[in-house]
């Protein structure tokens, strides 16, 4: 689709933004559903963030993604922030107003809807979750607030950091069963074993560090477990397949990065996803990739 004076601009602000899959998402979803918009990949520098957020407005950009390292800094200079993305404390997508630039963040939508239709068999049981970064806060959310986890162990290398999270969460959203462990494989095994629920925010396994396991040995994980990778590069990491050897059910970390760009995209838009068509294709480009 050429850009013309009617072509409508959304993009991703961010750094470094170079190796993003959010382009060809929105891109690919643009073309196929034939809307006159186009996603564009701004590389914004801390300094330059206030800066930013004004040439949004200025130029008449629809709305825009944020990553890293802005998530959490672009908060404070925002007209409003959806109440779910001030809890969690990061904006993930910025939808321009009429020149009113509100936050919100769809991770928690991408998360919370694919793990739906499992909500029967994860109500009131444990989870497990390895990190305690900025994913970490939006699973923690969406878990507590759809999905009653009987208690959350939260392992992590930088303890106080887990710790922090926990308390947070039992301030804001008066959830009290909070685990905290250091990710020390000995100490977390038991925990792990008897979680109906594994989740993985950390980097461990993604592109290029492939062959990197959170953990790797056998009798931990056993059918009946829901393990679920964040991870989306490769699409079924190290992790999942060690769990699925094992007999766990896998959840991929494409799953929540189609459904929180279709979040994005119904904001900017009015207008649903085509999201079948859109995750084929983005596994495909990544299948294409691999083999080169
Ligand atoms: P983050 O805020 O930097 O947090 C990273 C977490 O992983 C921290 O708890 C960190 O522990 C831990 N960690 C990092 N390297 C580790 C290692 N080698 N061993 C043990 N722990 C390690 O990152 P994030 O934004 O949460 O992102 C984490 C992952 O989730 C990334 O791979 C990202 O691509 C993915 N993600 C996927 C989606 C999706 O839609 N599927 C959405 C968001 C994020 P310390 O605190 O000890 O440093």
């Amino acid at each position: 689709m050429t850009i013309d004076a009617g072509t409508k601009i959304v993009g991703l602000i961010g750094h470094p933004i170079l190796h993003s899959f959010s382009p060809f998402i929105h891109n690919t979803a643009f073309e196929i559903a034939g809307l006159n918009y186009k996603y564009v990949a701004f590389d914004v520098l801390s300094e330059n963030l206030k800066d930013a957020l004004r040439g949004i407005v200025a130029l008449g950009i629809k709305g825009v993604n944020v990553t890293i390292p802005h998530k959490e800094a672009v908060i404070e200079i925002l007209d409003d922030v959806s109440p779910e993305a001030r809890i969690v404390g990061a904006v993930n997508t910025i939808v321009n107003e009429n020149g009113i630039l509100i936050g919100h963040n769809t991770d928690v939508y991408g998360f919370t809807e694919s793990l739906k239709k499992y909500k029967n068999l994860i109500s009131n049981t444990p989870v497990f979750i390895f990190g305690a970064g900025g994913s970490a806060r939006a699973v923690i959310y969406s878990l507590i607030t759809n999905f009653q986890p009987e208690r959350i162990v939260i392992a992590n290398r930088n303890i106080s950091r887990a710790e922090g999270l926990a308390r947070y969460f039992s301030q804001v959203l008066g959830y009290k069963d909070f685990e905290v462990k250091e990710f020390f494989l000995p100490e977390i095994a038991g925990d792990i074993k008897s979680s109906r629920l594994i989740i993985n925010t950390t980097p461990i396994g993604m592109y290029p560090n492939v062959n990197d396991l959170p953990i790797q040995s056998d009798e931990i994980l056993h059918e009946g477990q829901i393990v679920y990778d964040l991870v989306y590069n490769p699409p079924t990491t190290k992790f999942l397949k060690f769990a699925r050897r094992n007999g766990a059910e896998v959840i991929s970390g494409i799953e929540m990065l189609i459904l929180q760009a279709s979040k994005s995209f119904e904001l900017w838009t009015a207008k649903e996803m085509p999201i079948t068509e859109v995750k084929k294709l983005l596994l495909r480009k990544l299948r294409a990739k691999k083999e080169k």
